[in-house]
């Protein structure tokens, strides 16, 4: 027997559905408000949720959301109800990842119709990755913007780019993008060249939806074509959802088109794991960064070496010496506490072939952006260099920083692990350099 979760707080409704449904192949779980009627999903992943857009405590869209967001609840069918007929309220029942729209007064015949397209098990596994790629190339990463927190373009910058955070990875024919920065928008006219008669898969992994991170996601031209199959993974964000970041960027009052106006082979996983296996032969381990709100830095493990990418992270120890001395304290417990979560940074880096990794400022600029949530370029190149990497790029550069500036970024922090001993090859980032492993 299928389970379909009802919530409606108005009791008639419920009945009326109930009653629809007697003789049919149907257990109905019913709850009267949005978050009593969450927890039953969760608890009983239901083949079909019909939820009433005006529903106490978590309205409809709400719920709508939250299912779409966990990628175990992706077989679950989820049906919005109202008494409503604006056009909006529909077109936004779908950006959150409706798969019907019911309005009232209910016909029965419809409702069957509209469950009879629900699975047979609401409790199938998590969709599987996609199909295996053939690994016939190189490991490849390359910048399409490596600037921090808003786009700086113009002659001062034009060195090292002024695009914010994007960075295409390739592992064989596999296709990862790291991030949506404003960088997104030329990677997608480069990829659309490849799109051909069976289209192209494509991998997204946000770190966090911080505007610099997913800014060039509605320009990125892919996502508008039919055959180009996007599956965006990320964690929670601070406020919104994943999926929900994207949604809101791209609605009427920011941006002329919305999100369910992109192609529909685009999937959203928010992930709880802090490992995961993307298909192909790359598998994926993740570290919370220290930064405000949700932001994970990823580390990729290809058949060519591991590549880190931690774009927006503060390194502790600095943070806690300028904090201390900001306010007259010398604790020692705090220091130690400090270098304890960078070594757990270095042990996330250790032994990478490629470490892309936050630096923003230079020593004398950080004691005045102290708890702003970036690095220390010397402290970057440092910790990498603890951890045995071969490369780091220096990235997520400050808007501010002009090609002259950056040249003395990357001097000091080359001569910061000449001193310390170590061999790391120390680069900043640049937009439109590849950068090829395993060579
Ligand atoms: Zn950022
Ligand atoms: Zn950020």
């Amino acid at each position: 027997m299928k389970t379909l979760v009802l919530i409606e707080s108005d009791s008639l409704t419920r009945t009326l559905i109930s009653e629809c449904l007697t003789g049919e192949d149907w257990c109905v779980l019913e709850a009267e408000d949005g978050q009593a009627g969450l927890d039953l999903v969760l608890k009983h992943r239901p083949t079909a949720v019909i939820c009433d857009l005006r529903t106490p405590k978590r309205n409809g869209f709400q719920v709508c959301r939250t299912i779409r967001e966990q990628a175990s609840l992706k077989p679950t069918r989820v049906i919005l109800m109202t008494v409503s007929r604006f056009a909006n309220d529909r077109e936004t029942a779908f950006a959150t990842g409706a798969d019907d729209y019911l309005v009232k007064p209910i016909v029965p015949a419809e409702l069957l119709k509209m469950l009879a397209a629900s699975g047979e098990n609401g409790n199938a596994a998590p969709e599987t990755p996609p199909s295996q790629p053939v690994i016939t190339g190189p490991t490849l990463v390359r910048f399409w913007g490596v600037r921090g927190s808003i786009p700086s373009p113009g002659n001062e910058t034009a060195g090292y780019g002024g695009n914010t955070s994007c960075v295409e990875v390739r592992v064989g024919d596999q296709i990862i993008i790291l991030d949506a920065g404003s960088g997104i928008r030329r990677l997608g006219q480069s990829l659309m060249k490849e799109v051909g008669e069976e289209g192209l898969n494509v991998t997204m992994l946000i770190t966090h939806t911080h505007w610099d991170h997913i800014q060039g996601f509605p320009f990125f031209v892919p996502a508008y074509h039919p055959k180009v199959n996007i599956r965006i993974l990320g964690y929670e964000g601070a406020v919104h959802g994943l999926r929900g970041a994207l949604f809101e960027q791209m609605q009427t009052a920011f941006f002329p088109v919305g999100l369910n106006q992109m192609a529909t082979h685009l999937t959203f996983e928010e992930m709880d794991d802090m490992q995961f296996d993307l298909g192909g032969s790359v598998k994926v381990r993740t570290m919370f960064a220290n930064h405000p709100g949700i932001c994970l830095g990823y580390r990729l493990t290809t058949p060519h070496g591991d590549i880190v990418y931690m774009p927006d992270h503060e390194a502790y120890e600095r943070c806690e010496v300028e904090r201390q001395k900001a306010e007259k304290d010398n604790s020692s417990t705090g220091l130690e506490y400090a270098r304890l979560q960078d070594d757990k940074v270095v042990e996330f880096l250790r032994g990478a072939e490629v470490v892309i990794a936050d630096s923003q400022y230079d020593a004398i600029e950080y004691p005045t952006r102290r708890g702003w949530g970036h690095t220390c370029a010397d402290d970057t190149a440092q910790l990498a260099a603890r951890a045995g990497a071969k490369r780091v790029y220096l990235f997520h550069h400050d808007p501010d920083h002009n090609d002259e500036k950056m040249a003395k970024m990357i001097a000091s922090a080359q001569e910061g692990v000449r001193q310390s001993g170590s061999s790391i090859q120390v680069f900043a980032a640049r937009e439109g350099e590849t950068v090829i492993l395993g060579e």
